[in-house]
């Protein structure tokens, strides 16, 4: 039984249901797996096990399984706010005096509603800021796959968590690409759903036009489960829309026959990483194999994706961070002369460079005589960018193909020294933000070195449901995501 924490939820839902295992048994498994790997990963910030213990004699004690998330451990980005819990954002500002939350986010309510259990938080770039977990007051998350390297960012405690078998799902969140990065380079499922179509409300914001959560999991089909719990409109976030909810589950149906997948040359250039793009075009391969056809498709304004991003971004971190001024939460400092300068001394101690350089860039974006110049011409280029997506899906394509990242994952300190790379790190990611639709990531191989490469899947605005389908055919058809790291 010690290797109960390696199941898919869908695994050890069955295992569960017919009284083979307990939830109390699976919860111990993934507790003495963090014990066992944890200090080499880093992943783990906020230890649950008690908590989740208890929740788990309370499920086992209630005997009902119908629920496919009941008694299910998983663990939660450091973002999250669960009544009672520790939540950073893996900040000094709140890591200071730690913020322990009075309620709930909606999606840690739909998941405990749904029977699953938290086992605790996990790492993540500071406020979501990053893309290799180096930014946390914590310190860097490293690659279960290879230690030397990241474990991506901002979600890679999720990501590392997940492909270390330390739960069976995680929550992450991502605004410019930090579900989907990270579970690429963990070898990893995750998905980024639709603006809209999971709730935010509880989950602390970076820049609230962008951000949207969801799952990172160990199968596609996991990720449909979850998805089944916690999308939908939500009261308490105006911009959760009223779409109706499909059955994911049902949509995998392992038919991809007659979808049409765009494969866009501006995701395919000249000096590219040869294994990334190998991968990517034999994974095209295997859904063309499986009866679906593809087409080479253009979006054009794909170069301007990351730059505008890195306008709208900073812009509305300047305005979400302003909360955190000394007063109100965490953080703060003795012995200021006056008001203003308590708040700078505040702010100036408690912040790290990435978010402070954000402030910075987005304060000065947003400021009389620059707005026009930078923060609405890049809201035009995200007007553009959607409208690439909207010709290419109204000229009949299904869903777009393109790998996740540029490269695998990239040593410990690689960027460093040099911001821009690490934003470079998103090239492939931005797009799907701008355009506001929903895209997911899966294991599509790996390098001579051992790293995980991954595939990204893109789909129209709510139609989560054919991106899940294409990637659990391609999974059925696959051994990657079989595959796990020696830890
Ligand atoms: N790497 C991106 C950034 O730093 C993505 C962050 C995110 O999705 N939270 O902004």
């Amino acid at each position: 039984m010690d290797n109960l924490c390696s199941l898919t939820i869908a695994q050890a839902h069955e295992k569960l249901r017919k009284k083979e295992i307990s939830s109390e048994e699976l919860t111990q498994a993934c507790i003495d797996r963090i014990a066992a790997v944890d200090s080499r990963l880093n992943a783990v910030v906020f230890n649950g096990a008690e908590m989740a213990m208890e929740q788990a004699k309370a499920v086992d004690a209630a005997g009902d399984f119908s629920s496919p998330l009941a008694g299910i451990p998983y663990l939660t980005k450091d973002v999250y706010c669960e009544a009672g819990v520790p939540t950073t954002a893996c900040s000094n500002v709140l890591r200071d005096k730690t913020y322990v939350p009075p309620f709930d986010s909606t999606t840690t309510t739909r998941l405990k509603k749904a029977g699953a259990l938290s086992l605790g938080k996990v790492n993540t770039d500071e406020f979501t800021m990053g893309a290799s977990t180096e930014t946390s007051c914590y310190g860097v998350t490293r690659n279960p796959w290879n230690t030397d390297c990241v474990a991506g960012g901002s979600s890679g405690g999720s990501a590392a968590a997940v492909a270390a078998d330390e739960c069976l799902f995680a929550l992450g969140t991502d605004t410019g690409g930090s579900i989907r990065q990270p579970a690429g380079y963990c070898n990893c499922a995750g998905i980024r759903t639709t603006y809209g179509r999971t709730s935010r409300y509880g989950v602390m914001s970076m820049a609230s036009s962008l951000d949207t959560i969801g799952p990172i999991g160990k199968s596609v089909e996991d990720l449909a489960i979850i998805l089944g719990a916690i999308a939908g409109k939500d009261s308490l976030d105006a911009t959760t829309a009223d779409v109706p909810v499909p059955d994911y589950r049902k949509a995998l149906t392992g038919n991809v026959k007659g979808l049409t997948i765009g494969i866009p040359k501006e995701y395919f250039v000249d000096g590219m990483n040869a294994e990334v793009e190998g991968a990517v075009r034999e994974a095209a391969k295997v859904l063309e194999s499986l009866g679906a056809t593809l087409k080479e498709i253009s979006l054009p304004h794909t170069e301007h994706a990351t730059p505008a991003y890195y306008v709208i971004c900073p812009s509305e971190v300047s305005s979400n961070m302003a909360r955190y001024d000394g007063v109100r939460f965490g953080h703060t400092t003795s012995g200021a002369a006056d008001l203003r300068s308590y708040y700078e001394e505040a702010r100036s101690s408690g912040f790290g460079a990435e978010v402070k350089r954000r402030i910075m860039i987005g304060t000065y974006a947003l400021s009389a005589g620059y707005f026009d110049a930078y923060y609405r011409q890049a809201q035009k280029v995200r007007a553009l960018i959607k409208r690439d997506f909207d010709d290419v899906y109204s000229a009949g394509v299904d869903v777009i193909l393109s790998p996740v990242s540029p490269t695998p994952a990239f040593k410990v300190g690689a960027h460093q020294d040099d911001p821009v790379a690490m934003y470079l790190e998103d090239i492939f990611l931005d797009s799907q933000v701008m355009a506001g639709i929903p895209a997911m990531s899966v294991p599509c191989g790996f390098s001579k070195d051992g790293l995980p490469i991954g595939l990204q899947i893109m789909g129209k605005q709510w139609d989560e449901a054919t991106v899940l389908r294409a990637g659990h055919a391609y999974e059925q058809a696959t051994e990657w995501h079989k595959q796990k790291p020696t830890l």
